[in-house]
């Protein structure tokens, strides 16, 4: 393997040895940290914020005062009131999480150089088996830190390793061109074709996100739509999805469930979830894909 940028180094939140939703086969996951949007509904709160960051997990706190006692910023509070945390004083030194004897408190967040997962992709190599399995990188948002996301696919490309991104597109072309030129790969996500839609539910536009969108057609590219109830999943949205990649000449697409387990980490990291309470509604799956079928699509649900 070549040496050259394997020691560039980029914040991850967790990588996953046996990911089978991320690509073909078995694959090791790497979930990168930090992300140019901010969906409502994101599943993955705590990949957002670009910098490590704490989580604490109330229902295991057994209130032993600890970590009062060794946060230089006291961000702690243990009272009849129950553990509060000043969270915006937290300068993510993590002392409280050593000193944290019940699990309550964790970092979630690390630095970690590029040739240490190349390294951890070439030992899980044989274990990817033979249904084209491999490395995916995910996030968070992998061009949020492209010259990292650049180095691990480049040293699995020379490893002989399967390579793939999963991206929001948030980025000019020429940030993510390089990308999905080292990728054997490209998973897409679309939430929406409306401007102000995108914008209301992502905070952020979206012009950028069609126009590589399109330049991607030429590339191995499946375009994923998360099926959010009563704002991505609706008729008019899809449809409106489905009409663009038959005009961008992109052909396959995913569709990924709604799943509402997310509520529980925006309470670990003490943020309001903007979709409390929403369910997948019934045999909209199934409705989605009919409708990609019909504007002849070739759709995996
Ligand atoms: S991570 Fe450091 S600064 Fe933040 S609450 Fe824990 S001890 Fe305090
Ligand atoms: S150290 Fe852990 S268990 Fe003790 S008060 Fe802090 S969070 Fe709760």
């Amino acid at each position: 393997m070549s040496a050259s940028g394997q020691g560039v180094t980029g914040t991850i939140f967790d990588i996953d040895t046996f990911a089978v939703h991320d690509g073909p086969g078995v694959r090791m996951a790497v979930y990168l940290k930090g992300c140019p949007l901010g969906c409502r509904w994101c599943h993955s709160p705590e990949s957002q914020d670009p910098r490590p960051e704490l989580v604490f997990l109330a229902d295991r706190c057994v209130a032993c005062g600890r970590c009062v006692e060794v946060c230089p910023h006291g961000v702690h509070s243990v009272s009849d009131r129950g553990h509060e945390l000043a969270r915006r004083a937290c300068r993510a030194c993590f002392a409280c999480v050593s000193a944290c004897p019940a699990d309550a408190l964790r970092a979630v967040g690390r630095r970690v150089a590029a040739g240490a997962i190349v390294g951890k992709a070439g030992r899980l190599k044989p274990f990817f088996g033979h249904g084209g399995g491999g490395v995916t990188l995910t996030g968070g948002e992998v061009t949020a830190q492209p010259a990292f996301a650049a180095a691990i696919l480049r040293g699995c490309r020379e490893s002989g390793i399967h390579t793939a991104i999963e991206t929001c597109g948030a980025c000019p072309w020429d940030v993510l061109a390089p990308l999905a030129a080292l990728s054997d790969l490209v998973l897409y996500d679309l939430k929406f074709v409306d401007g102000g839609l995108h914008r209301r539910h992502t905070g952020a536009d979206n012009a950028a996100i069609l126009d590589n969108a399109r330049r991607l057609a030429g590339f191995n590219t499946v375009v994923r739509v998360p099926l959010i109830p009563g704002l991505t999943d609706t008729d008019a949205n899809l449809d409106a999805i489905f009409a663009f990649m038959r005009g961008a000449g992109l052909s396959r697409v995913e569709l990924l469930p709604y799943n509402p387990a997310a509520a529980a980490k925006y309470e670990w990291l003490g943020r309001p979830y903007g979709l409390a309470g929403a369910q997948p509604s019934p045999g909209r799956l199934a409705e989605a894909a009919r409708r990609a079928r019909a504007a002849g699509l070739d759709c995996h649900a």
